[in-house]
């Protein structure tokens, strides 16, 4: 069930958002808009606004701290209870804003309390980095207005390969509610 707060999403909401097919303002509910939209209004109070320091960007807007390193098998994650956001290291700057705007839609998703309340259901986990991704639009859009987005930038999470790998990344601890695995080769 999707509660939609008028208030918020019409901040929100924009034509670009609503064409794309990764990027849905349904997948914004009522307390995670609230949240994005302080985010927001923090961000210009603070100039930071086209800013590249990222880390300044990740502290003051999410209390997350920002490390950036050589990762294999992933460009960035997010530790909840360390509050650490993790960025490669290798990536490009714009792939740097990119992830960030990700990863800090999970911190976002602390704050609005749904890693409390979050199953461990794939279809639930699926949801969870579409979110993300969703509110990752919506925070770039706003921190880094001289960049236009790309579609393509905001479409990881929305294929059936990204499921597959999400439920490799979790393995044992998700259950798996979506697709018939296949069975394994003796
Ligand atoms: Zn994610």
């Amino acid at each position: 069930m999707i509660i939609r707060t008028e208030l918020s999403l019409t901040l929100l909401r924009d034509h670009q958002a609503a064409i794309m097919p990764a990027i849905s303002p349904l997948l914004i509910t009522g307390d995670v808009g609230r949240i994005v939209h302080e985010v927001i209004t923090l961000a210009h109070k603070r100039n930071l606004i086209n800013s590249s320091n990222l880390h300044e960007i990740a502290g003051v807007l999410t209390g997350f701290n920002l490390i950036e390193s050589i990762y294999s098998g992933c460009g960035g994650y997010c530790e909840i209870d360390a509050k650490n956001i993790a960025i490669s290291s290798e990536y490009s700057l714009i792939n740097k804003k990119l992830t960030l705007c990700h990863e800090m839609g999970h911190a976002i998703q602390v704050r609005s309390g749904h890693f409390d309340k979050r199953t461990l259901l794939l279809s639930d986990l699926i949801r969870e980095e579409q979110q993300a991704e969703t509110i990752g639009y919506y925070l770039f859009k706003a921190l880094f207005p001289s960049v236009t987005p790309k579609k393509e930038w905001f479409s990881v999470y929305f294929e059936q390969s990204d499921f597959v790998f999400l439920r490799n990344w979790y393995g044992e601890y998700c259950q798996n509610d979506l697709y018939k695995e296949p069975s394994p080769t003796l």
